[in-house]
C-alpha cells in the first residue's frame, strides 16, 4: 500500500512554524503585512482568495483586501499596485491570477516590486531561481519540496519527470528540484512517446490540468507521485490529474486532492509572507 502523503498535516506544520515567527517578530514590534487583490468575480478565484486570507488570520498575518470590478481598467490596478509598492507597511502584494482578458497578466506581474512579490511570478524572481540567487519562488513548486522533505523522500540523485511547462508549477518546479540536485525532465503536450517517459520518473510530478489522465500504465513501480492538478471529474467531483485508483497500487507515495498540494500551496505563499520582512 502506497503511503499517502497528507498535505493537510503537513501544512499545518508548517502555518504553525509561521505563526511562532510572526509571533516572535510582534514582540519585536514588527508586523507582516499582505496585500490581496482580485479582479472581477471568479468564482474560483474568490474561494482561493478566502482561503489565503483565513492563512493569513491563522499565522497572524495581516491581510488587506482590495476588490476591484471586472471591467476596472488596467490603469487603474497599476495604480494600485504602484501605491502598495510604496507603502512601508505593505510586505507583500498578491494579484490574484487570472486577470480578466483585457488585461496584461505580464505588464501586472512585472508591476509588483520583486521585494513584495511573494508569488514569485515577476521575472526578476524566475530569474533567481534559474541562477540560484536568493528570492521568492512559486508556491505550489515550493510547497511540493516540502511535501517531500517532510514526508522523508529523498530527491537528490532521483530521475524527476515534470509533467507540465507553465511558468507557475513545470518550470519552477523542474529548477527546485535541480537545485536538490535531482536528475530532471520536464515532458508536455509535444512529449513523445510520453509514458515511456514518465515511467522513468522515480519522481513524477503531474501539473497537465486533465482530470485523471495519469493511470498507473504511466508510473513505475514504487515511484513518487504528486498530483498538482485541480479538475473536475464527469461528476463535478473535485479530481487531480492522477487517476488515484490504479495509480496508488503501483506506486510507493501519492498525494491526494483534495488535500494534498493544494494546502500546501497556501503555506509557502504565508511562508514567502515572512521571508519578506527578512528580504527588506
Ligand atoms: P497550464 O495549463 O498552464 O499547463 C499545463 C501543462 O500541461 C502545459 O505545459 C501543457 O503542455 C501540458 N499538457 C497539457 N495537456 C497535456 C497532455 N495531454 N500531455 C502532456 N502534457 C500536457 O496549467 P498549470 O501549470 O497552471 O496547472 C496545471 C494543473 O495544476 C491545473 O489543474 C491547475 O488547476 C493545477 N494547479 C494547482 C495548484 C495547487 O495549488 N494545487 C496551483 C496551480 C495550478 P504545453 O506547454 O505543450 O501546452
Amino acid at each position: 500500500m502506497a503511503m499517502i502523503i497528507d498535505g493537510k498535516e503537513i501544512s499545518l506544520q508548517v502555518k504553525d512554524e509561521i505563526k511562532k515567527k510572526v509571533e516572535a517578530l510582534k514582540g519585536q514590534g514588527k508586523e507582516i503585512t499582505l496585500a490581496v487583490i482580485q479582479v472581477g468575480d471568479n468564482p474560483a478565484s474568490t474561494v482561493y482568495v478566502r482561503n489565503k486570507k483565513r492563512g493569513c488570520e491563522y499565522t497572524g498575518i495581516r491581510s488587506l483586501s482590495y476588490e476591484l470590478s471586472g471591467d476596472a481598467a488596467e490603469e487603474e490596478l497599476l495604480a494600485l499596485v504602484e501605491e502598495l509598492n510604496e507603502r512601508e507597511d505593505v510586505n507583500g502584494i498578491l494579484v490574484q491570477l487570472p486577470l480578466p482578458p483585457h488585461m496584461d497578466e505580464d505588464r501586472v506581474i512585472s508591476a509588483i516590486s520583486p521585494l513584495k512579490d511573494v508569488d514569485g511570478f515577476h521575472p526578476q524572481n524566475v530569474g533567481n531561481l534559474c541562477i540560484g540567487r536568493p528570492g521568492f519562488v512559486s508556491c505550489t513548486p515550493l510547497g511540493i519540496i516540502q511535501l517531500l522533505k517532510r514526508s522523508g523522500i529523498s530527491i537528490e540523485g532521483k530521475k524527476c519527470v515534470v509533467l507540465g511547462r507553465s511558468n507557475i508549477v513545470g518550470k519552477p518546479m523542474a529548477l527546485l528540484l535541480l537545485r536538490e540536485n535531482a536528475t530532471v525532465t520536464i515532458a508536455h503536450s509535444r512529449t513523445e512517446n510520453l509514458k515511456e517517459v514518465t515511467r522513468e520518473a522515480d519522481i513524477l510530478i503531474a501539473a497537465v490540468g486533465r482530470a485523471k489522465m495519469i493511470t498507473g500504465e504511466y508510473v513505475k513501480e514504487g515511484a513518487v507521485v504528486i498530483d498538482v492538478g485541480i479538475n473536475r471529474d464527469e461528476n463535478n467531483k473535485l479530481c487531480g490529474d492522477v487517476d488515484f485508483d490504479t495509480v496508488e497500487p503501483v506506486c510507493s507515495a501519492i498525494t491526494p486532492v483534495p488535500g494534498g498540494v493544494g494546502p500546501m500551496t497556501i503555506a509557502m505563499l504565508l511562508h514567502n509572507c515572512l521571508e519578506s520582512i527578512e528580504r527588506e
